[in-house]
């Protein structure tokens, strides 16, 4: 096993042998598909290196729900094949490969004359038919509760915004929720480098062809050759930009971010139906660092592909108004204090660009590309990403006449997880087993929680990265963690710190408060690589 820190030394040194060696995989996009077929055909004995163009989880990967889905949803599309993969890759992540990232949540479905007796008929028996998911699935009861109805006491403990008057009670079913998208991405990249992968972030893949790359170091505008006997392309919505053959028509899915308080910090997500929608829903799900995030929209986003994609006024408006309907007391505009939107990768089977479009984003697409020769690997779910990575290292192998083991990630547990004594519970909330860790820490880091602390160097590691400053007490992002992401995350700079490895710049207003102490604390850690 190869060390699992991440570094700026390490990238130096392994960019550099890339350029004099051939690599069996070259993987292009550290998003969650990237990064987990890096770890799958790393974990087969291949040689391995992934570049990503900026920043692991730069891209969509950043901006989901944050929801391991347990399938419902595809139910009601009748793609039972589809719902079935979820439940049962869900259960991997919350049982095997990342309990420690993944806990369940429930999520309630209040009961009120505006729901309608139809509507909820209907919820329970879709919850009724994603509990069978679950019990084929062979997760247990233990680790996700079965759905149940609840009275509205129990309604106003886990969700106390909701309005009282004329609450029947709720339905409550749970799914798995992980702590954050982005952290599940840097521990498959992690767990891949300690299998040997080399994951180097800020290098962009310019042009593929049949036996390799051209790669350009955005930091030194350095331009490479890097051989590879087959090239993975898991760019996402910017797939066209290096494959012409592939044609996208995206998807916006927006969020917005109100303070937990707002909602009475509740326990449980709340779930909306969207009204003269029969199978609609938004979501105010209880977030990390004292937020409630509200989604989702779908709107269609044509035209070149954002770095950063924007919520529009009428997304957000939709978002409050579908909430408020069973609030006690309506949100508003001032109530929102950060917006994020994400592109789903449709695939555009009509080659005009208008027409209908084939939803690649819940089935997902593994093929050789006609221009390339790479193995394209688009759409899914982050919840699926291991079925992804599997299919295409597979895809991979046959493509190229590699010599490699069986797929065997399923058993692969990510860094942080662990089924040791005294690790953390299948709800990542479980005991610390040390007084100087928090369960928040525990909830982001699992087993190497201590390590994080431990790890630390420079003064005042545990204490909090907001602490004394004004209107960022909230945030119990430690001062040892901003280090960690720098010594063993693969943070470059501030800003990786800020939107990817913690989240606290999903809230402007949060980042501004701490960007100064960020910077500094990186700049110390980096000095003393
Ligand atoms: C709004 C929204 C909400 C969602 N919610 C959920 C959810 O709750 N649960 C769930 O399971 N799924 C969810 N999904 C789906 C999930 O987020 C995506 O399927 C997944 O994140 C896609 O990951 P990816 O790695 O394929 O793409 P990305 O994360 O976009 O990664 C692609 C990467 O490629 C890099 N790149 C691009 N061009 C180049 C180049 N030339 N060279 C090198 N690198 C390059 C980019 O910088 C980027 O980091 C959601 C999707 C959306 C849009």
């Amino acid at each position: 096993m190869r060390s699992t820190a991440l570094t700026a030394r390490r990238r130096l040194r392994e960019l550099d042998e890339l350029t004099a060696e051939t690599v069996d995989v070259l993987v292009v996009g550290g998003g969650v598909t990237g990064t987990g077929a890096a770890l799958d055909a790393a974990a087969r004995g291949l040689s391995v290196a992934l570049v990503e163009a900026r920043d692991l989880a730069w891209g969509t990967s950043r901006w989901s729900s944050k929801l391991a889905h347990g399938g419902l949803r595809y139910l009601a599309t009748g793609d039972i094949g589809v719902a079935r993969e979820s439940a049962r890759e869900r259960h991997v992540l919350m049982t095997r490969t990342a309990p420690h990232l993944v806990r369940a949540l429930p999520q309630v479905l209040p009961l009120t004359p505006g729901t309608g007796r139809r509507r909820g008929l209907t919820v329970g028996i879709g919850f009724g038919l994603g509990d069978l998911l679950r019990r084929d699935a062979g997760t247990s009861s233990l680790v996700l509760p079965g759905p149940r109805l609840a009275r509205p006491g129990e309604v106003a403990r886990l969700v106390p915004a909701v309005a009282r008057e004329r609450l029947r009670g709720a339905w409550v079913a749970h799914d798995g929720q992980l702590v954050d998208d982005a952290r599940l991405v840097v521990a498959l990249a992690r767990t891949a480098a300690g299998r040997g992968a080399k994951i180097l972030t800020r290098v962009r893949a310019v042009d593929l062809r049949a036996d390799g790359a051209t790669l350009e170091d955005t930091l030194t505008r350095t331009t490479l050759t890097v051989r590879a006997r087959v090239m993975v392309n898991a760019t996402g919505v910017w797939a066209g930009t290096i494959d012409p053959s592939v044609r996208l028509r995206p998807s916006r899915g927006t969020h917005v971010v109100v303070p937990a308080a707002r909602l009475g910090s509740p326990a449980g997500a709340l779930m909306v139906p969207v009204p003269g929608s029969g199978s609609r829903y938004v979501f105010a799900l209880p977030a990390q660092l004292g937020r409630v995030v509200i989604g989702l929209t779908d709107e269609e986003a044509p035209g070149p592909v954002p770095d950063v994609p924007e919520a529009t006024q009428a997304e957000i408006d939709f978002l409050l108004a579908t909430v408020s309907g069973v609030l006690s007391r309506p949100l508003l505009p001032d109530d929102v204090v950060g917006t994020f939107a994400g592109l789903r990768p449709l695939v555009d089977t009509t080659g005009s660009g208008d027409g209908p479009s084939a939803d690649v984003s819940r089935k997902h697409l593994v093929e050789v590309s006609p221009s390339t020769g790479a193995v394209n690997v688009l759409g899914g779910k982050l919840t699926t990403y291991r079925t992804m990575a599997e299919d295409a290292v597979d895809l991979a192998v046959r493509h190229a006449g590699l010599t490699a083991g069986p797929c065997w990630t399923t058993a692969l547990p990510l860094v942080g997880a662990s089924s040791a004594a005294g690790a953390p519970s299948p709800a990542g909330l479980g005991g610390t087993g040390s007084p100087d860790v928090s369960a928040s820490l525990v909830a982001r880091y699992g087993a190497e929680a201590a390590e994080v602390l431990a790890a630390a160097v420079l003064p005042g590691s545990a204490s909090a990265v907001g602490q004394g400053i004004t209107g960022a007490a909230h945030l119990d992002i430690t001062r040892a963690e901003i280090e960690w992401a720098v010594t063993h995350e693969g943070a470059l700079d501030a800003d990786d710190v800020l939107d990817r490895r913690t989240r606290i710049g999903l809230v402007p207003a949060d980042r501004a408060a701490v960007r100064d102490v960020v910077e500094e604390l990186v700049a110390d850690a980096l000095a003393r690589l």
